[in-house]
């Protein structure tokens, strides 16, 4: 935190609530990823991580109503966020190619700060990426996004043999299985769920400075389930 130079690159709320962490900010912010200084967090300060959800559940409504209004695409949009980034939600995906974040949502350029991972679940690199985007941009939510039919949790369910490193997913996502053993109702929507609960916990004790940005109220974390049918995301957790 002695550098004024890498103070300077966060925003000032992040200080604020960053203000026992210091050596994470020293480590974080000088040029590992390049961000306009000044810029990171300033344009989400009026945003609040409820107003956050709300924007983009809405986004969720026009898309399942198919009034999508494809906001933050135009060619200004693309000189405006090459000067910064202010994304206003990161959300964990899954990687499946049906569960697309700015689609699902209605969302555009510098919106959402996309993490994406089969069978969306944490691990130390994924956490890195949370905690840039709550420390360095100030985004104040975080949604981990689980979706129906997720081939990687049946990957889980099924216990087969997998190749390569397939097995690192099947791993990853077997405590929700065992979780969801003996459970009535569909076995592999259960486990889809218990997936996305498991890690909405898990975030609270694997990462101090995410449980911290939370108890301050400056990020808000949820659990949603996206229906591949119907398209509506549920807030699960
Ligand atoms: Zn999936």
């Amino acid at each position: 935190m002695s550098d004024p130079k890498n103070i300077g690159r966060m925003s000032r709320r992040s200080v604020i609530w960053m203000a026992g962490a210091g050596t994470l900010i020293a480590t974080i912010a000088p040029g590992l990823f390049k961000t306009e200084p000044a810029y990171a967090g300033e344009a989400i300060s009026n945003i609040t991580p409820d107003a956050a959800l709300k924007k983009l559940m809405r986004g969720n409504q026009r898309y399942i109503d198919q009034k999508r209004t494809f906001p933050d695409q135009s060619r200004s949009r693309i000189s405006e966020v090459a000067k910064g980034q202010h994304p206003f939600a990161t959300i964990l995906a899954c990687s499946d190619s049906r569960v697309t974040p700015e689609i699902i949502f209605d969302q555009g350029l510098g919106d959402l700060f996309d993490i994406r991972v089969a069978g969306n679940f944490l691990d130390d690199g994924v956490l890195g990426n949370m905690e840039y985007a709550a420390l360095e941009l100030g985004v104040p939510l975080l949604v981990i996004l689980g979706h129906e039919r997720c081939g990687a949790v049946k990957a889980a369910l099924d216990g087969k043999p997998v190749p390569g490193h397939i097995g690192t997913l099947v791993t990853a996502i077997k405590p929700a299985v065992d979780a969801t053993k003996g459970q009535p109702g569909d076995a592999w929507d259960n486990a889809v769920r218990a997936n996305v609960k498991m890690n909405v916990n898990k975030l609270k004790s694997a990462s101090p400075i995410l449980a911290e940005a939370v108890k301050a109220g400056k990020l808000k974390v949820v659990g949603g389930r996206y229906d591949l049918d119907s398209g509506k995301v549920e807030i699960i957790a």
